[in-house]
């Protein structure tokens, strides 16, 4: 099907994506990938009057670690996260994530910004985001706001970004030593949506106890969700068998997920823990610690 009729304006720099979000509010979107926007505007799932395209923004594509933080641009693609050096040395988390979003072509064009603010529920980058503790820029012609994940992913496609609003970069907190990060998605076959998935950070400190952690699990409720408790119960404790497993059980609970053809509720459910165990005996293996009962 063809995309209902639309205006195409495009912006060549910042000011003008802000300008142009300022003159059409509501009735614009941007347009970044148009991996997930265009598929929805020719189903009619999306009927933008207007499409902001920020292509053209090259100053927007940058991937750089500054102030503490990596941040990546809005218009920087998946693709270019997976090659890039300082993440494959220092974010195994992101670089794990960026390997396995939908299939090589898409990862071309697509970007993690874009991947945000659409809000898929089965969407790896959110799920990253969370474990990671991102925090997202999002900018209008009246100011800046600095969101992080948690208040950012506010529901199913549904983002803090206000109409007259942008994401302009994404920032992930510079790991401390001793961190390790994993993720994990069972597909139906390569290239699919998650039928659930989970990434984790681990950051431990000299005598092996996690000093932090950050679990997140995806495709199994209305958006990305935090394994805040099994967080929590991992802080301050050598990893071993008995309290992954644990962990396992508190993700289990978290995950809310609805049953659809790629599997029943009880199926989703027992993968995001069979996912997150994964992830967390993986990022314990890299960290090179062994706790009891390890089986890494
Ligand atoms: C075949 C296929 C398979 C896929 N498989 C997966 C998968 O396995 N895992 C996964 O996570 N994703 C998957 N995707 C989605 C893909 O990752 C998209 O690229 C991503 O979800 C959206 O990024 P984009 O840059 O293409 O955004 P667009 O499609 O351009 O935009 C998506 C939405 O975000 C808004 N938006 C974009 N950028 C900004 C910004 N900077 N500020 C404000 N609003 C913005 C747009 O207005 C739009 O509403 C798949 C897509 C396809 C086509």
């Amino acid at each position: 099907m063809f995309p209902a009729q639309f205006t195409y304006e495009r912006a060549r720099s910042e000011d003008e994506a802000l300008a142009a979000l300022a003159k059409y509010g509501s009735d614009a979107r941007i347009l970044a990938g148009g991996q997930s926007l265009i598929p929805a505007m020719r189903y009619r799932l999306a009927r933008p009057g207007v499409l902001i395209d920020i292509n053209p923004i090259t100053a927007f594509e940058y991937i750089e670690e500054r102030d503490g933080y990596l941040s990546v641009g809005a218009t920087a693609r998946d693709y270019a996260i997976e090659m890039s050096s300082p993440i494959r040395s220092r974010y195994q988390l992101l670089a794990a994530t960026s390997k396995v979003i939908a299939d090589p072509v898409v990862r071309q064009t697509g970007t993690l910004a874009g991947s945000l603010c659409h809000n898929d529920p089965a969407g790896d980058w959110p799920v990253a985001a969370l474990a990671a503790r991102a925090q997202i820029v999002v900018r209008g012609v009246r100011g800046t706001r600095l969101v992080s994940a948690d208040d950012f992913l506010v529901d199913s496609f549904t983002t803090a970004v206000g109409d007259d609003e942008m994401a302009v970069e994404v920032r992930f907190p510079k790991p401390p030593p001793l961190t390790y990060g994993a993720y994990h998605k069972i597909e139906r076959k390569v290239g699919d949506f998650a039928t659930a998935c989970a990434g984790v950070q681990l950051t431990f400190d000299t005598g092996g106890r996690v000093a932090a952690a950050g679990i997140a699990i995806g495709a199994v409720g209305a958006k990305a969700l935090r394994v805040a408790d099994g967080e929590m119960m991992m802080t301050g404790y050598v990893p071993t068998e008995e309290l992954i497993g644990e962990v396992v059980e508190v993700a289990k609970r978290v995950a809310d997920p609805v049953a659809d053809n790629r599997g029943s509720v009880q199926y989703k459910r027992e993968m995001a823990g069979v996912l997150v165990g994964r992830a967390l005996r993986d990022a314990c293996r890299l960290s090179g610690l062994k706790g009891e009962g390890a089986s890494w």
